[in-house]
């Protein structure tokens, strides 16, 4: 079942709008902090590790087709609340622009026509492989991927403490 192509705001973006705020103010400062631009760096160098291991199982290609097209996709509403300030400034500093209007009604805010549209995916996100996936990988696979996903997650996890040390916490709720 196609899904419908919203024209109106579903719900305001509040922690989208508050993490681009932060990145106005603060993005030259942060990549100005070497521990930080370095950790940011060894992030992208992660994710690029997790897409090419993504695109050579064919995940894409078969999440492409599924998640904003068929009914009962994994990317659904409430998905988006997952993401907190501080990730979503994370990708604005990895270069990625949020949405802040939904594409399709009922499905995440961050999912657009040919899937996720963010470039670092929290652990919920990158973690989860439907019983479809799981069989055409096969175990093998599947733990070979769950490895390389589990480096991106550190990766991650290291740029948000980092952030967390340096800027009060409260700057990200
Ligand atoms: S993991 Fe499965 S349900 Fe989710 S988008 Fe991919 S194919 Fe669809
Ligand atoms: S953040 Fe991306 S992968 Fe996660 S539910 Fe939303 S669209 Fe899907």
């Amino acid at each position: 079942m196609e899904m419908r192509k919203l024209s109106v705001v579903q719900e305001t973006a509040t922690h989208v709008l508050q993490a681009c705020r932060l990145y106005e103010a603060l993005r030259e400062e942060i990549l100005a902090d070497a521990p930080l631009a370095r950790a940011l760096e060894a992030y992208r160098a992660a994710i690029e590790r997790t897409r090419g291991a993504f695109a050579e199982a064919g995940i894409f290609k078969a999440c492409g087709v599924c998640a904003a097209h068929v009914f009962g996709g994994c990317c659904f509403p409430d998905m988006e609340w997952n993401y907190t300030v501080v990730h979503l400034l994370i990708n604005r500093l990895l270069g990625c622009r949020l949405p802040t209007r939904h594409a399709y009604e009922d499905q995440c805010l961050f999912l657009g026509d040919k899937g996720c549209l963010l470039t670092a995916k929290n652990h919920f996100c990158l973690n989860y492989f439907c019983q479809d996936i799981q069989r055409k990988l096969g175990p093998t696979t599947l733990k070979a991927i769950l490895q390389v996903v589990g480096a991106e997650i550190m990766a991650g996890w290291q740029v948000e403490l980092l952030l967390m040390h340096r800027y009060r916490s409260d700057l990200f709720v």
